[in-house]
């Protein structure tokens, strides 16, 4: 019987694929991409775009593709047998990979083929040889001999430093435990309260167990209203993982040797500091690009937060008798005055956002946008939850995708987009279309019922479309540089970010909802109140992302920071901190996204993808939400180009000109004048 995995002249098999598939078909593919990595180093294959891409493209994107079918039902229906399987060849596919990345020998083809064709070759194709000359310099294929053996160490070294990292973070949140008493659980939402009770009870104990982990902890920082209780489980929170705490999992030292090893990873390869090494393959160009951007925005939402804090500190005063706020009183205060101002729960708001509603209604807008046409179709798919259709523009086929909306048991929390294949004008002379799959966790209908959805939720839905519409609308047919693949990654939210947009539109909103029993859209009253809650204390929500931020990128541009990472996060926090943080506060210690993540150095993306969006959006407010000729531009001079132009390139032959900030300041409310 044919093995499903291997079938590549047709959409995935996803019904047909099980376990026991993973291991032949995998092994296969591996032995034909590594044949197929020795053949087009050998002298049998010219450095000729066609001819080398013929041979490694061919072998390599099938070795994706089925791996990307294999890690999809993992992620959305996966069994023990399954993840078995899964975890048994994960090894064998990343060092696959890591290692073409990095292999001289393709290297030296690579340049051959640059020097001989070059400048002859399309700009898209130009763009894809850029970015594998610069993956190879910077996967250490240049190093040679001792440099290359300590390049590799180096690798090795840290991917263990990050696991630790991450591990003591885990293990230092798993440790702590605190039975608190009744009364002290006072203020506790329902569900969060009985949950720490039955949580004791399971041990034999009286009271609540609180645990750090989030849906503990953050309930207590959020409504209990005894304040030693918040203090303590704030300390607990804020010094994880640090000298502080359990010496077991004290992170100090990991921090410190990870950045030194970062630090010297630079120099192997010719730069001045990691931060450097970081921005090579994004938009930003420079550290002090990246900090002088954050530094202004920073000097304009000052201002804000400290008229957030202000009002924050008058009314905690006022209203909770508490006269000189502390960090553990933050949430708690900023709920009650939240509730106090925009009395409205996300349940009523539900009511109105019906799936099937809203799904036609994000279909209508990108009809009308893009000038195309979305229609469902017919695939196997991996669940009965998950739906199938076809994008076509004057009845040609464009691209498909895939849904699967609905939370379930053996599905990964989250909601994502991911690629089944990209857009490909195959060697064979084949125009492969694109296909996507998008993936949501939302509450389940009741049965015989309509789905609703929260606010939260149907933007989430407009986001991962957003993704979806820029890796199906590419008109690039280069792999590597069609779709999302070679966007940079500090760029890559912007289509994203810009659909989210939509669900904050009167005019769009109308069209969204339909109240589950009455039929009616959504009301102005509530609508204004939505409106006037999106942008609470986003003067201080900003400045504790450009703390981060800031710290994160002067961690790796300054070549002295590892011994001083305590003394750097200090002198950010008197730069940006508008609430002085505990003084016992290790924040640093659990920063996983930068020393156990892929954000090192890139923690800035979220708000620099955030302003190109809001840029991007402010181009359809001036010229009207659905004025075609702006959908066009967007359409042609973003979604179309994908990676083949740089995102800095695509912005500026959309918008006229570069990016800047006052769009988001605006829609974050932070234009308007004080008083
Ligand atoms: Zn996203």
């Amino acid at each position: 019987m044919q093995n499903p995995l291997l079938n590549f002249n047709a959409l995935p098999e996803f019904a047909k694929i099980c376990p026991e598939h993973v291991k032949p078909a995998l092994s296969q593919l591996l032995d034909g991409a590594n044949a197929a990595l020795e053949r087009v180093v050998s002298n049998d294959i010219a450095p000729d775009y066609d001819a080398m891409s013929g041979v490694l493209n061919v072998a390599t994107e099938r070795l994706g593709r089925a791996w990307g079918a294999v890690s999809h039902i993992h992620a959305v229906v996966d069994t023990p047998e399954l993840r078995a399987a899964y975890t048994e060849m994960l090894p064998a596919v990343t060092e696959f990979f890591t290692r073409r990345g990095s292999d001289e020998r393709l290297f030296a083809k690579y340049r051959a083929l640059e020097t001989a064709q070059g400048p002859s070759l399309s700009a898209p194709r130009q763009q894809a040889l850029r970015h594998d000359l610069r993956d190879f310099v910077l996967g250490g294929a240049q190093l040679t001999g001792g440099a290359k053996e300590r390049f590799a160490q180096i690798a090795e070294r840290s991917a263990e430093l990050a696991q630790q990292f991450s591990e003591h973070v885990m293990d230092a949140t798993d440790g702590f435990a605190y039975y608190a008493s009744e009364e002290e659980l006072d203020g506790l939402p329902v569900d969060a309260k009985q949950a720490a009770l039955e949580a004791a009870q399971k041990e034999e104990k009286t009271g609540g167990k609180l645990t750090l982990h989030f849906p503990s902890y953050f309930p207590v920082m959020q409504y209990a209203h005894s304040q030693d209780l918040r203090e303590r489980m704030h300390r607990a929170y804020v010094t994880r993982a640090s000298e502080l705490g359990n010496p077991k999992h004290d992170n100090s030292a990991i921090m410190q040797e990870l950045l030194e090893l970062r630090q010297e990873e630079a120099q192997l390869l010719g730069y001045a500091n990691y931060a450097q090494v970081s921005l090579a393959s994004k938009m930003a160009q420079s550290p002090e690009q990246v900090l002088s951007f954050l530094r202004d925005l920073a000097e304009r939402a000052l201002p804000y937060a400290k008229r957030d804090l202000q009002e924050l500190r008058t009314f905690a005063a006022q209203e909770l008798s508490i006269a000189d706020l502390q960090p553990w009183d933050q949430a708690y205060a900023s709920e009650k005055l939240r509730e106090q101002r925009y009395a409205f729960s996300d349940e009523e708001l539900r009511q109105y956002f019906t799936e099937p509603r809203v799904l036609q209604g994000l279909i209508n807008i990108i009809e009308t946008l893009f000038d195309v046409k979305i229609v469902a179709d017919e695939a196997q798919v991996w669940h009965p939850d998950a739906r199938f259709y076809r994008i076509e523009r004057c009845g040609e086929l464009i691209g498909q995708f895939y849904t699967d909306l609905y939370a379930r048991t053996g599905k990964r929390p989250g909601a994502w987009m991911d690629d089944v294949r990209g857009r490909w004008l195959r060697p064979d002379g084949q125009l492969q279309t694109p296909v996507a799959q998008i993936v949501c966790n939302f509450t389940p209908p009741l049965p015989g019922k309509t789905a609703l959805l929260s606010h939260d939720d149907v933007t989430t839905l407009f986001h991962e479309f957003g993704h979806a519409l820029h890796h199906m609308l590419t008109q690039v047919s280069d792999s590597g540089v069609a779709g999302i693949s070679g966007v940079e990654w500090d760029a890559v939210e912007l289509p994203s970010q810009f659909m989210e947009n939509f669900c904050w539109e009167w005019e769009v909103l109308q069209k969204l909802t339909a109240h589950v029993e009455t039929d009616q859209t959504l009301p102005r009253e509530l609508f204004d109140k939505m409106l006037a809650a999106k942008n609470f204390q986003s003067g201080l929500q900003t400045m504790r992302q450009l703390e981060f931020s800031i710290f994160d990128m002067r961690l790796h541009a300054e070549n002295d920071s590892a011994n001083r990472i305590s003394e750097v996060i200090a002198e950010v926090r008197r730069e940006t901190s508008i609430l002085p943080p505990a003084p016992f506060n290790r924040f640093q210690h659990s920063f996983s996204h930068i020393f156990a993540g892929g954000y090192s150095a890139g923690y800035y993306s979220y708000k620099w993808a955030e302003v190109l969006s809001a840029d991007a959006w402010a181009a359809f407010e001036e010229a009207g939400v659905f004025d075609a000729s702006t959908a066009n531009r967007y359409r042609q001079e973003i979604l179309e180009r994908g990676g083949s132009r740089d995102a800095a390139d695509n912005f500026k032959a959309f918008r006229g000109r570069a990016p800047t900030v006052d769009a988001l300041l605006r829609h974050q409310g932070m234009s308007d004048s004080l008083s």
